[in-house]
């Protein structure tokens, strides 16, 4: 056969698919509709010249702490990462902010009467982070490599949020761990919510919750670069409508969820598998947007302003309101607001003394109800005096998510809802293997799942080339 490889998308699992193709040999070409790679990892100038805004990620603990991206020298290739003094802040009513640091001591020092049980739930993980990430950034596996490890894991992330958080006894504590468990997209009583509080809090620890200067794009093009120099190559504005179409290719890795195989694999694929892929459910939306300001952002809590991201939502029971309601197909009336604000740590963000921030709230899949208010009314309710700052905006409903990136389907930034049955089995039994030995799925919908690491690419390819032999 010819050797040649096709890959589906230009996202963060389509380069990291292809690198490991190039660096196995293959002859790769990468296939991506968009005029730009990098799928939700890109940076634009969404408002006004000289602001430069992520369009989808903006915070980075997978890709910071990926084995397969650290095995990379993105270094040589233009990546650096940025390390906020604080992780994360969540403010509260009062005027104060619990912050996640990347010490773990300093944190559950901060934590005071709580800062024993966080220690003793994140420091099996922190400390063994090396092994812990191959584990759990890839699928299930019934026989870990470590485990004792993974069983204490499960022991706590199989539970929900509302269930682990009954561990901590100030409501301030319990309220970080709802903003981080608020990650999973479920209600915080649903099983599996309390894994996402850890598996965001442990890598906040283990390896910090980095930006990239510049942006998003620099990943990008970093791993565009590094793919390039190994032979590969990428071609924009080619979207693949057929794969039936596409001729002398050993070879096809699709960065594409599972309606968009469907579509564009249909008739390679049996028709079981494609009732399987069928059956495959879609998670709730983002509601976006994106500022240029005219100063940082006024926090009440000063302290807001050492860490690259804030939660804003409150309390546990408000936070955890506002997700159950996002998930029963509602809107909330105070969401949970994730806000980034990269120009305070990163000046090439914005012109001098001017800022950018990046926020979103959750909503149903595929809403059409405009949130901006009420989105605002929570950065006001921590930061008062906000909207007076704000230079331009721009808003991204679920359905202008998808139009920029076809597998943000109805808004899904996630790649499909990550419940119990879709932790296991993503998007089938086969995870990336398909009905046809030479088609290969590799995005967010395989597991582990959404976020920038590469993981998904770089398991499908690993898979697509012991199947080769
Ligand atoms: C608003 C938002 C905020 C997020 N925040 C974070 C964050 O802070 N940190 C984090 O780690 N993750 C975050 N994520 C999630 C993360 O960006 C995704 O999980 C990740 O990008 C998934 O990578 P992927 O390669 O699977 O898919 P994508 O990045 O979606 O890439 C898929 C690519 O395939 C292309 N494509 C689709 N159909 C075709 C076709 N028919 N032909 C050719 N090309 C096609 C698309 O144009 C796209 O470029 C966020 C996402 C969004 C949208």
């Amino acid at each position: 056969m010819s050797g040649r490889v096709c890959v589906v998308g230009a996202g963060p699992n389509g380069l990291a698919a292809a690198i490991v193709l190039a660096q196995a040999g293959m002859k790769v070409e990468v296939l991506e509709a968009q005029s730009r790679p990098g799928g939700a990892a890109h940076t634009l100038e969404l408002t006004l010249p000289g602001f430069r805004h992520d369009f989808g990620s903006a915070i980075y603990p997978m890709a910071a702490g990926s084995p397969f991206f650290s095995s990379l020298p993105l270094r040589d290739h233009g990546l650096e990462w940025i390390h906020s003094p604080s992780a994360l802040a969540h403010p509260l009513d009062d005027g104060t902010a619990v912050m996640l640091d990347r010490d773990l001591s300093a944190t559950a020092t901060s934590l005071g009467v709580d800062g024993p049980a966080w220690d003793k739930l994140m420091r099996p993980f922190v400390d063994r982070w090396a092994e812990f990430a191959p584990e759990i950034l890839r699928p299930v596996s019934f026989i870990p490599k470590h485990p004792w490890l993974m069983a204490r894991f499960g022991m706590v992330g199989l539970r929900s949020a509302q269930a682990v958080a009954r561990r901590f006894r100030d409501p301030r504590t319990r309220a970080l761990f709802a903003g981080l468990a608020a990650h999973s997209f479920l209600s915080l009583d649903e099983p599996l919510s309390a894994a996402f509080a850890i598996l965001m809090a442990v890598p906040a620890h283990a390896v910090g919750w980095p930006i990239p200067r510049g942006g998003a794009q620099s990943i990008s093009d970093a791993l565009v670069s590094l793919l390039t120099s190994l032979g590969g190559t990428v071609r924009t504005s080619t979207p693949v409508e057929h794969l039936a179409a596409l001729e002398n290719y050993q070879l096809f890795l699709c960065d594409l969820t599972p309606q968009q195989l469907i579509k564009v694999g249909g008739e390679r694929l049996s028709e079981s598998y494609k009732a399987r892929l069928g059956k495959f459910r879609y998670g709730a939306a983002a509601f976006k947007v994106d500022y240029a300001l005219n100063a940082p952002i006024p926090w009440k809590a000063s302290e807001c302003s050492r860490a690259a991201t804030v939660h804003l939502g409150g309390s546990f029971e408000e936070i955890a309101a506002s997700e159950k309601s996002v998930r029963n197909g509602q809107h909330a009336e105070r969401p949970f607001v994730l806000l980034a604000q990269p120009s305070l740590f990163d000046s090439s963000r914005a012109p001098a003394g001017k800022h950018t921030a990046w926020a979103y709230c959750h909503v149903p899949n595929g809403s059409k109800v405009n949130m901006l208010e009420k989105l605002e009314n929570q950065i006001e309710r921590f930061a008062p005096g906000f909207r007076a700052s704000v230079l331009a905006r721009h808003v991204f409903s679920p359905a202008n998510l998808e139009s920029m990136d076809a597998n943000l389907v109805g808004g899904d930034i996630g790649g499909g809802v990550m419940d119990m049955r879709q932790f296991l089995f993503r998007p089938t039994w086969r995870h990336y293997a398909t009905s046809a030995r030479d088609i290969y799925i590799c995005s967010a919908s395989t597991p582990p799942g959404g976020g920038v690491h590469g993981m998904c690419g770089y398991h499908a390819a690993k898979m697509a080339l012991s199947m080769l032999g």
